[in-house]
């Protein structure tokens, strides 16, 4: 009953007002034992007398507080563990406060942007769709479908398609070649809506791209080269993407120019700084795949014929232009190419033979350039 009566004074006291209940708790002091004891027996002696409310002598210097005695009144708010226990109750209770605020005005955004957010969703579905089906065709070597994989540029066209058709009075197109959409102010979400589409449909070219270069048969291009032709694709694609919101992002900045035209510089120097860096690390990047595009890469070499075993150990097939690693471990080329546009090491032993395999299994960079 006593804890009860406790809680329903603590909920009192967080109802009426956090900072004084608070403040009676910045300093909580746990009591020794000895001293709890002592205070058990004060307490028999008052409910013995009959007395329940607190007595001046409580506050006296000498009379110990007790965290034992019930709060009356939901005023004198106990200290020691009952103390804590009511400070993370109180912390949850503003925390919840907080939250549920949140949970409001993230709502009110949703439903302000519901259509934007619908077709963001819808794009995701689909780049995300396409992206999975590339890698998988691509992992399949000479058993690819050719079929799934002519559906899939058709599908990705329609989709781009069907976004500039449903918003055709904005002219999103024009932001793939750095020119400024139908606007007539362009205030945040306005930027992150035309950077957002932008990007996906750059997502879907790119996609479209490796879907052409997995169609290409193998004796045109080996298997080892199109790893590295998905890579510079990626590559390319990561750098231009990261052009067409530089024009929105300058408009946003400068929308208030006559006005604020020493905030509209300082804000537009920052953003183009930090883009440079940004997309001279993608430059950098670029070069580096085109340099492996164009070298020729030897995993391993010739083994002797009787080296050879029975089949190798990716595909349990017969050898077809068997190689040997470092590691001594023999596989077809094309199935440790493969591999290594997947992992760096031997699928034998784990030595450690290729370098960093990101980008050739022909997957997109999940990656949004809204900046
Ligand atoms: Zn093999
Ligand atoms: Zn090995």
């Amino acid at each position: 009953m006593a804890t009860e009566s406790g809680i329903g004074g603590r909920l009192g006291t967080v109802l009426e007002g956090f900072v004084p209940g608070l403040a009676t708790m910045e300093d909580p002091v746990l009591p020794t034992s000895q001293a709890r004891g002592h205070q058990n027996a004060e307490e028999v002696v008052i409910n013995m007398e009959g007395d329940s409310q607190p007595s001046g002598n409580d506050n006296a210097p000498g009379a110990a507080r007790t965290n034992t005695v019930p709060p009356r009144n939901g005023e004198d708010t106990p200290i020691g563990s009952g103390g804590l226990l009511d400070m993370r109750m109180m912390r949850v209770l503003s925390d919840s406060r907080l939250i549920i605020f949140l949970i409001i005005i993230l709502a009110k955004v949703l439903y302000d942007h519901s259509l934007g957010l619908l077709v963001f969703i819808g794009l995701t579905g689909t780049f995300g769709h396409h992206n999975g089906t590339l890698k998988k065709q691509v992992f399949l070597k000479d058993k690819r479908r050719i079929p799934l994989l002519l559906l899939m540029l058709i599908m990705l066209f329609f989709s781009s398609f069907f976004v500039y058709f449903v918003f055709e009075e904005q002219q999103l197109y024009k932001c793939l070649i750095f020119l400024t959409p139908e606007f007539d102010t362009f205030d945040l979400w306005t930027v992150l809506w035309c950077a957002g589409i932008t990007d996906y449909i750059l997502k879907f070219i790119t996609i479209s791209l490796k879907c052409l270069v997995a169609l290409l048969p193998n004796v045109v291009l080996s298997m080892k080269r199109k790893g590295r032709a998905f890579l510079t694709i990626e590559q390319a694609s990561q750098l231009y993407r990261t052009l067409p919101p530089v024009p929105l992002w300058i408009l946003y900045f400068n929308q208030n120019q006559e006005t604020h035209f020493v905030a509209a510089y300082i804000f537009t120097g920052a953003y183009m700084i930090s883009k440079a860096h940004v997309f001279y690390g993608k430059g950098l990047a670029l070069k580096n795949a085109l340099g492996q595009l164009f070298s020729e890469v030897q995993y391993g070499v010739t083994p002797q014929d009787d080296q050879i075993g029975d089949s190798c150990p990716i595909c349990q097939d017969n050898f077809t232009k068997p190689i040997q690693l470092h590691c001594k471990h023999i596989f077809c080329e094309d199935c440790v190419g493969l591999w290594f546009d997947r992992e760096r090491t031997c699928p034998m032993c784990r030595a450690k033979v290729a370098d960093d395999p990101t980008w050739r299994d022909g997957s997109t960079s999940l990656f949004v350039q809204f900046f």
